[in-house]
């Protein structure tokens, strides 16, 4: 049997953090059996779904590299497909015509309330249809659900579930104005687009019943479940923008890398041994569903930070330079005027948790000035340094191999010479040429940032003078 696995987003926001994980989840399980994998946007809430949802979720796979082999599907676009199998269900019984006034359901449903029971339709077309009587009034289409017996599948991650048919009223699977309803559309596509394993998240549990009488009126084959745990806030409470969990893209925007990501969700809910670090092969070749945990994950972003820095630091800097090339492109920086993004990667890959990070230090090797911090000038841009920094500043102009060895000796020489400690000389050039008093090794970040430039910049903090000494 070829494994077929769908991930069916509603397309009502951005993709979030435990939607990404159900996708990493039903994808992986498709690669490690060899099968399919099918993205199908489910948008039928004509009110709440958006063109933007639609693209963030598809920006947002293909940030993660989650491939799909089939679609996007969508929805919206299989209405008469719908009807056509609403028809079948009608024609041979499984579905009726329910006639029920707004008023009348409102009543039950009051009365039921009133009584302490369960809101649910009483079944009142079910028994009485009587065709030639209501022909002409509008009406919605019922699933004739069975009312004895039960519902029981084995799911995947949390093992046998069961439900009663009676606590299963009779579902409206078309609206009076001839739209199908949501449980049917995800049925009929699943079995018409041979879905094997139906991987989602455990708010879905409850339509599982449902959708398995569906099925079995439609004559299609059930597929396997497994319904994945939701993720929580440290709080106890369902994971949310409070807890700092934001949609995919905003991790990419925010630094993230998706091996860091796709690591990190994996782990969240799944384990293999005492394993952390999986790459995606990995992933694919360890990963089986029965090892998903039932119980709830709790979001933790310190852990998700360490898995950027990890990635940061392992992954090559080609692969890096990417992502660095992607944020310093978003923020309008022409990378031809300065280091190879390959070296700037070498240089600070060790520092940063994140490429955001990564890519502030890294504004400074695009320019030809840098901003100056006024309180580093103002320690170290004294009288006093102005003598060390124009000493440094002739040995340096004069170099013709510009390499971190010769900017080492020139640094090493100007001490020497004038009797002073290295810092002495270093931290003064260090303000002058990054602005900043931290940076990686100085000798290579002078390197880094080219003859030219870091001239100019020790040209500039000449003009200045602080302090009194
Ligand atoms: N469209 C549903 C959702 O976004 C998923 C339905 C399913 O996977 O069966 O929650």
């Amino acid at each position: 049997m070829k494994i077929k696995t769908r991930f069916a987003p509603s397309p009502t926001g951005y993709l979030h953090i435990g939607s990404a994980r159900t996708a990493l989840y039903s994808w992986l399980f498709a690669r490690h059996h060899g099968g399919e994998f099918i993205l199908r946007i489910e948008d039928t809430d004509l009110e709440r779904s958006t063109p933007q949802a639609i693209n963030a979720i598809i920006d947002s796979l293909n940030w993660l590299k989650i491939n799909w082999d089939q679609g996007p599907y969508f929805q919206t676009k299989r209405f008469a497909y719908y009807n056509y199998m609403i028809n079948h269900l009608l024609n041979n019984g499984h579905a009726y015509k329910c006639y029920c006034s707004k008023n009348r359901l409102e009543n039950i449903r009051n009365q039921q309330m009133i009584n302490g029971e369960k809101p649910r339709y009483d079944g009142f077309c079910r028994n009485n249809y009587q065709k030639n009587i209501f022909d002409d009034l509008p009406y919605v289409v019922r699933f004739r659900n069975p009312k004895e017996g039960s519902v029981i599948f084995k799911d995947l991650i949390r093992g046998i579930i069961q439900y009663s048919n009676k606590e299963l009223d009779d579902l409206i699977i078309r609206r009076t104005d001839g739209t199908p309803t949501y449980n049917f559309c995800v049925v009929v596509d699943d079995f018409d687009m041979k879905i094997t394993h139906v991987i989602r998240g455990e708010d879905h549990i409850n339509n599982t019943p449902r959708q398995i009488n569906i099925l079995k009126a439609l004559g299609a084959p059930l597929p396997e479940y497994a319904h994945v745990s939701m993720i929580m806030g440290n709080d106890g409470k369902k994971l949310s923008k409070r807890h700092g969990a934001v949609g995919i893209m905003q991790y990419r925007d925010e630094g993230f890398i998706p091996e860091a990501v796709l690591n990190y969700l994996v782990r969240l809910g799944w384990s293999y041994g005492n394993q952390e670090i999986f790459s995606l092969d990995n992933m694919k070749k360890l990963f089986s569903i029965e090892a998903v945990s039932k119980s709830a994950s709790t979001f933790d972003n310190k852990k998700l930070l360490w898995y950027n820095q990890f990635y940061i630091k392992n992954l090559s800097p080609d692969n890096i330079a990417q992502h660095l090339f992607w944020h310093l492109n978003n923020n309008c920086t022409n990378i031809v005027s300065g280091p190879p993004l390959k070296e700037l990667v070498q240089l600070f890959s060790k520092r940063c948790k994140t490429i955001k990070e990564m890519a502030n230090y890294c504004y400074n090797f695009y320019q030809d000035v840098c901003q100056l911090d006024p309180e580093a000038a103002k320690i170290y841009l004294t009288k006093d340094a102005t003598k060390l920094l124009q000493r440094v500043r002739d040995k340096l102009s004069i170099i013709n191999n510009w390499t971190k060895e010769s900017v080492h000796n020139a640094i090493v020489q100007t001490a020497n010479e004038l009797e002073v400690k290295i810092e002495k000389v270093s931290m003064p050039l260090r303000v002058a040429v990054t602005g900043v008093s931290y940076s990686p090794d100085i000798d290579l970040t002078i390197k880094t940032i080219g003859k030219l430039r870091s001239i100019k910049r020790i040209d500039i903090a000449l003009k200045l003078t602080y302090g009194d000494d």
